[in-house]
């Protein structure tokens, strides 16, 4: 055997997705990734996500799941935790003591949350006080147009939605930051004293009414809330309001191959577990679809991943079937969809080079996530990743390998550990990411498209 044969037989050769795309996958991906722009347009927080979900999953046949119902094959059920998270199944042929084949992604963001009791007036210049939400650099949220979104329970009980900022008619929001000519000290900082927290003060008027008083341009902004929503400043305390990029999903490079979005972390792999799950036919094993809320700050709270209202959903599932919850985990495998870090190289000194996720070359499968010495990680098994590389394989999915960076260079999680802990085996998979957590992150369409694949492969696998 010549070495070039021994070459080709032994030794790993990843290649860049667009190598072996069809004309045919090719408008297929442009066409998903048109429907998954127009859902990121919709749904800019966990909220909109989830009653996008709804709305979309009611319109394909999907009930909402109640206690003591009768379910068979092919039942399409969903449960909506609180209008903040979702989990959706499709009922499989086989008992699901053989166990359910799970994608779990998230809908939450890193953002500027609005603070209880935001609104106040300095120097005749009105301001929303906010608290960020998620791993941010602070100094990338200034001078950006931001839209403000979010729920408000006013006195009265009612709740209001509220969403400013995206139409093209609409006023933006915007944070300030200081002109260079005076920023000689603010250079000198870091980049994350640069810009601190309690500055990212979010400008929402500087028309004060007329007439005498310290407070007339606040005055006038609640005047305008109270008009449009019947707020009083009250209201703020029992509101959810969030502080986000304001615009839409767009195509970037001349070649049209990436797309900038806010907030492809992580809704670029819900929206790849949504779509497959919506015109599913009877799959064999119970395909679930998890869009949760919390990621960004540990999964935690009651529509956190580490909440109990997955096992409420799956309980009423396992007793519809007479199936004890436990063996069911037991047999069940999870697909933690969450993204990845693409590598950048602008950056090259921070990533493995071996070891990283690269656009274009598809959906990215990470062992473990975590920090220092894995810390935090769930560490898939040698079993398990061999599972999610062979039903890849099998449905021609274009997938690579992902590790978090250089060993010690920082890390994350994702909501793996969490569906691990419950007894079920658990893969890391997803879109890989340049400029993650930045107000515009960027994905190639490609990866889109083949984790939208894998996600469907795995539900059937
Ligand atoms: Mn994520
Ligand atoms: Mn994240």
């Amino acid at each position: 055997m010549t070495n070039e044969e021994l070459r080709e037989q032994l030794l790993a050769a990843p290649k860049n997705g667009y190598a072996a795309l069809t004309q045919a996958q090719r408008a297929e991906m442009e066409d998903y990734c048109k429907r998954y722009a127009a859902f990121m347009d919709r749904c800019k927080t966990e909220r909109e996500a989830t009653a996008w979900t709804v709305a979309t999953a009611e319109a394909h046949g999907f009930r909402p799941l109640v206690p003591g119902m009768e379910i068979h094959p092919g039942d399409k059920v969903y449960h909506n935790n609180r209008g903040k998270s979702i989990l959706l199944a499709v009922i499989g042929s086989e008992s699901l003591a053989k166990g359910a084949n799970i994608c779990a992604a998230h809908v939450d963001s890193p953002r500027l949350d609005v603070k209880p009791n935001p609104l106040y007036e300095d120097s005749q210049i009105a301001y929303l006080k906010t608290h960020y939400y998620g791993g941010i650099k602070k100094y990338q949220w200034p001078t950006i147009p931001l839209a403000i979104h979010g729920v408000v329970c006013r006195k009265d009980g009612a709740a209001v939605l509220v969403n400013i900022g995206e139409e093209d008619t609409d006023p933006v929001l915007m944070v300030s930051d200081l002109l260079p000519h005076l920023a000689a000290d603010q250079m000198k900082k870091t980049m994350a004293e640069g810009i601190v927290g309690e500055q990212l003060n979010v400008i929402v008027g500087t028309e004060p009414l007329r007439g005498e008083g310290s407070d007339m341009t606040k005055l006038h902004i609640m005047k305008l809330l109270n008009e449009k929503y019947g707020l009083i400043e009250s209201d703020f305390l029992s509101a959810e309001l969030t502080i986000v990029p304001a615009g839409k999903c767009r195509e970037v490079g001349l070649d049209r191959s990436l797309l900038a979005a806010y907030g492809h972390d992580d809704r670029v792999c819900a929206y790849a577990e949504i779509e497959p799950l919506l015109t599913m036919a009877t799959p064999t094993h119970t395909a679930v679809c998890i869009l949760a809320d919390k990621e960004e700050i540990g999964s935690v709270g009651v529509s956190g991943m580490q909440s109990h209202a997955f096992e409420y959903f799956m309980e009423l599932l396992c007793d519809a079937q007479g199936v004890k919850l436990a063996e069911c985990f037991a047999h069940s495998f999870c697909l933690s969809a969450d993204v990845s870090n693409a590598f950048d190289p602008n950056f090259p000194e921070v990533h493995d080079r071996r070891n990283n996720s690269q656009l274009n070359y598809g959906v990215a499968i990470c062992k473990y996530t975590g920090s220092r010495g894995k810390g935090g990680a769930s560490d898939a098994s040698a079993e398990a990743m061999g599972h999610v590389r062979a039903t890849l394989d099998k449905a021609g999915v274009v997938w690579q390998i992902a590790t978090l960076g250089k060993v010690d260079q920082g890390g994350g999680g994702t909501v793996a550990a969490y569906m691990a802990n419950r007894n079920i085996v658990t893969v890391d998979a997803g879109v890989p990411v340049m400029s993650m957590h930045a107000p515009m992150e960027l994905v190639s369409k490609l990866d889109c498209y083949m984790t939208m694949l894998a996600c469907k492969a795995i539900y059937l696998a």
